[in-house]
Protein backbone atom coordinates (compact mmCIF):
# COMPACT_ATOMS: atom_id res chain seq x y z
CA UNK A 1 0.00 0.00 0.00
CA UNK A 2 1.38 3.68 -0.97
CA UNK A 3 -0.07 6.98 -1.26
CA UNK A 4 1.02 9.77 -2.91
CA UNK A 5 1.36 13.28 -1.07
CA UNK A 6 0.37 16.56 -2.80
CA UNK A 7 2.22 18.61 -3.85
CA UNK A 8 0.48 21.59 -2.21
CA UNK A 9 0.93 19.23 1.27
CA UNK A 10 3.13 21.89 3.11
CA UNK A 11 0.41 24.95 2.06
CA UNK A 12 -2.62 22.42 3.02
CA UNK A 13 -1.02 21.99 6.67
CA UNK A 14 0.14 25.85 7.06
CA UNK A 15 -3.50 26.64 5.45
CA UNK A 16 -5.32 24.29 8.78
CA UNK A 17 -3.22 25.87 11.37
CA UNK A 18 -4.32 29.27 10.25
CA UNK A 19 -3.07 33.07 11.00
CA UNK A 20 -3.83 32.50 14.63
CA UNK A 21 -1.80 29.09 14.95
CA UNK A 22 1.27 28.47 15.48
CA UNK A 23 3.47 26.50 12.53
CA UNK A 24 5.73 24.08 13.46
CA UNK A 25 8.59 23.89 10.84
CA UNK A 26 10.24 21.05 11.14
CA UNK A 27 7.17 19.29 10.04
CA UNK A 28 6.10 21.65 7.75
CA UNK A 29 9.83 21.04 5.74
CA UNK A 30 9.07 17.21 6.17
CA UNK A 31 6.06 17.81 4.04
CA UNK A 32 8.00 20.20 1.86
CA UNK A 33 10.65 16.94 1.44
CA UNK A 34 7.83 14.32 0.51
CA UNK A 35 5.30 16.75 -1.23
CA UNK A 36 4.80 14.82 -4.73
CA UNK A 37 6.19 11.81 -3.62
CA UNK A 38 4.77 7.91 -3.62
CA UNK A 39 5.69 6.91 0.14
CA UNK A 40 5.00 3.29 1.49
CA UNK A 41 2.26 2.73 4.18
CA UNK A 42 2.96 1.09 7.35
CA UNK A 43 -0.20 -1.56 7.15
CA UNK A 44 0.21 -2.67 10.62
CA UNK A 45 -1.64 0.31 11.95
CA UNK A 46 -4.39 1.47 9.83
CA UNK A 47 -6.42 4.44 10.29
CA UNK A 48 -9.48 6.17 8.02
CA UNK A 49 -8.15 9.94 7.91
CA UNK A 50 -4.45 9.77 7.93
CA UNK A 51 -1.16 6.78 7.51
CA UNK A 52 1.66 6.37 8.88
CA UNK A 53 4.59 6.35 6.55
CA UNK A 54 7.55 4.26 6.67
CA UNK A 55 10.40 5.77 7.11
CA UNK A 56 13.41 6.78 4.39
CA UNK A 57 16.78 5.63 4.51
CA UNK A 58 19.86 7.86 4.40
CA UNK A 59 20.04 8.88 0.91
CA UNK A 60 16.41 9.34 0.23
CA UNK A 61 16.70 11.63 3.16
CA UNK A 62 19.81 13.67 1.45
CA UNK A 63 17.29 14.27 -1.48
CA UNK A 64 14.42 15.45 0.76
CA UNK A 65 16.63 17.91 2.07
CA UNK A 66 18.12 19.22 -1.06
CA UNK A 67 14.06 19.73 -1.67
CA UNK A 68 13.64 22.00 1.32
CA UNK A 69 16.81 24.08 0.58
CA UNK A 70 15.80 24.66 -2.90
CA UNK A 71 11.78 25.53 -1.75
CA UNK A 72 13.90 27.85 0.64
CA UNK A 73 15.52 29.80 -2.72
CA UNK A 74 18.58 29.19 -1.27
CA UNK A 75 18.68 29.76 2.45
CA UNK A 76 19.59 26.96 4.41
CA UNK A 77 18.58 25.24 7.65
CA UNK A 78 18.98 25.92 11.46
CA UNK A 79 21.05 22.65 12.57
CA UNK A 80 18.46 21.79 15.18
CA UNK A 81 15.67 22.23 12.54
CA UNK A 82 17.53 19.54 10.46
CA UNK A 83 18.01 17.47 12.93
CA UNK A 84 14.40 17.35 13.52
CA UNK A 85 13.77 16.98 10.06
CA UNK A 86 16.06 14.21 9.56
CA UNK A 87 14.65 11.99 12.37
CA UNK A 88 11.00 12.98 10.93
CA UNK A 89 11.45 11.56 7.68
CA UNK A 90 13.88 8.77 8.95
CA UNK A 91 11.06 7.47 11.25
CA UNK A 92 8.38 7.98 9.03
CA UNK A 93 5.48 10.93 9.28
CA UNK A 94 2.09 10.55 10.08
CA UNK A 95 0.41 12.29 6.98
CA UNK A 96 -3.47 13.75 6.99
CA UNK A 97 -5.53 12.42 4.58
CA UNK A 98 -5.96 15.95 2.90
CA UNK A 99 -2.32 15.35 2.26
CA UNK A 100 -2.29 12.87 0.02
CA UNK A 101 -4.02 13.00 -3.78
CA UNK A 102 -3.70 9.28 -4.36
CA UNK A 103 -4.03 5.92 -2.01
CA UNK A 104 -2.39 2.63 -3.87
CA UNK A 105 -3.33 -0.77 -3.19
CA UNK A 106 -5.66 0.34 -0.33
CA UNK A 107 -5.87 -2.57 1.94
CA UNK A 108 -8.30 -0.68 4.66
CA UNK A 109 -10.95 -2.30 2.60
CA UNK A 110 -10.02 -5.70 3.75
CA UNK A 111 -9.93 -4.79 7.78
CA UNK A 112 -12.36 -3.18 10.58
CA UNK A 113 -10.63 -1.36 13.56
CA UNK A 114 -12.20 -1.66 16.84
CA UNK A 115 -13.54 1.87 18.23
CA UNK A 116 -12.12 0.98 22.02
CA UNK A 117 -8.32 -1.33 21.57
CA UNK A 118 -7.58 -0.10 17.57
CA UNK A 119 -6.87 -3.78 17.20
CA UNK A 120 -7.66 -4.75 13.27
CA UNK A 121 -9.82 -7.62 12.25
CA UNK A 122 -10.16 -9.11 8.92
CA UNK A 123 -13.53 -8.19 7.00
CA UNK A 124 -13.24 -11.86 5.89
CA UNK A 125 -14.31 -12.83 9.50
CA UNK A 126 -16.24 -9.95 10.74
CA UNK A 127 -18.52 -7.56 9.86
CA UNK A 128 -18.71 -3.73 10.93
CA UNK A 129 -21.12 -3.31 14.22
CA UNK A 130 -19.91 -6.84 15.43
CA UNK A 131 -18.04 -6.93 18.67
CA UNK A 132 -14.29 -6.74 18.72
CA UNK A 133 -12.84 -10.15 18.70
CA UNK A 134 -9.56 -9.10 20.81
CA UNK A 135 -11.31 -7.18 24.10
CA UNK A 136 -14.41 -8.01 23.57
CA UNK A 137 -16.59 -5.68 25.86
CA UNK A 138 -19.93 -4.52 25.18
CA UNK A 139 -19.26 -1.05 23.17
CA UNK A 140 -16.07 -2.59 21.63
CA UNK A 141 -17.56 -2.37 18.44
CA UNK A 142 -16.15 -3.08 14.84
CA UNK A 143 -15.79 -0.16 12.38
CA UNK A 144 -14.87 0.92 8.83
CA UNK A 145 -11.62 2.03 8.04
CA UNK A 146 -13.33 3.35 5.11
CA UNK A 147 -15.59 6.43 5.51
CA UNK A 148 -17.39 5.73 2.34
CA UNK A 149 -19.57 2.54 2.75
CA UNK A 150 -17.42 0.09 1.42
CA UNK A 151 -18.05 -2.75 4.02
CA UNK A 152 -20.02 -5.18 1.72
CA UNK A 153 -18.73 -8.36 0.50
CA UNK A 154 -18.84 -7.82 -3.50
CA UNK A 155 -17.60 -4.46 -2.89
CA UNK A 156 -14.38 -6.26 -1.96
CA UNK A 157 -14.46 -9.00 -4.57
CA UNK A 158 -15.15 -6.73 -7.26
CA UNK A 159 -12.18 -4.45 -5.80
CA UNK A 160 -10.02 -7.08 -5.21
CA UNK A 161 -10.51 -8.69 -8.94
CA UNK A 162 -9.72 -5.16 -10.42
CA UNK A 163 -6.30 -5.06 -8.68
CA UNK A 164 -5.23 -8.71 -10.06
ZN1 LIG B 1 -11.14 -4.22 20.71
Amino acid sequence: MKIVISKDAAKIYSGTVGTQGHINWPWYYCLVAVAGETLEVETNHLFDDQFNAAGWNDDKIKYGIEKIIKHKAGGSLFPNEEKEIRQGLGMGLRIRGNQVSRVINDVRPFYLKCRWCGKMSSVTEFRVGERCPICKGPDNILKSLIKKSWESIDYLAERYNLQQ
